[in-house]
């Protein structure tokens, strides 16, 4: 990712249990700020391109995956289109990205409403655990 622009800010990793899908091990989640010149479009193609690199095979929706990098959120952007929507659509009722993403940018906002995007709502939906704050 550091070759998409500057990471300025990486969250802590937070355990959480799988939401839906089939029967399956935990999650380890983690949010990194990044700066970069690509347009909206070229960041995605180039996340979904290091999720090839590293092994993902889309077989079973919300099954279990190596890896799955999201755009949660975007300064200022709101942004709608078939193969990309900014903030995340379930940004705001998944713990683990909104936690994440306060790590990184603790004074966020909803680029429609221009609202503070708050912790808690979210933090009551599921447990997470944060691992060891030096990984
Ligand atoms: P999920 O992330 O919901 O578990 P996938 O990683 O398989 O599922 O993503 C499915 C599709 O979601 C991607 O091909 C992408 O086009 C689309 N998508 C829409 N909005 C976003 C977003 N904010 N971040 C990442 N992918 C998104
Ligand atoms: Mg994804």
């Amino acid at each position: 990712m550091r070759e998409l622009g500057r990471v300025t800010a990486v969250s802590r990793v937070y355990e959480s249990a799988p939401v839906g899908g089939p029967e399956q091990s935990a999650f380890f989640n983690a949010a990194a700020l990044l700066v970069t010149e690509l347009d909206p479009l070229a960041l995605l193609d180039a996340l979904l391109a290091i999720e090839v690199g590293l092994g993902r095979v889309r077989r079973e929706r919300w099954g279990p995956r190596t890896i799955d990098l999201d755009v949660l959120w975007i300064d200022g952007l709101a942004f709608d289109h078939p193969r990309l929507r900014v903030p995340h659509p379930h940004l705001t009722e998944r713990a683990f990205a909104m936690r994440t993403l306060h790590d990184v940018a603790p004074s966020a906002r909803d680029p429609r409403t221009g609202a503070p995007l708050t912790l808690d709502a979210a933090a009551e939906t599921q447990a997470l655990t944060a691992l060891d704050a030096s990984l």
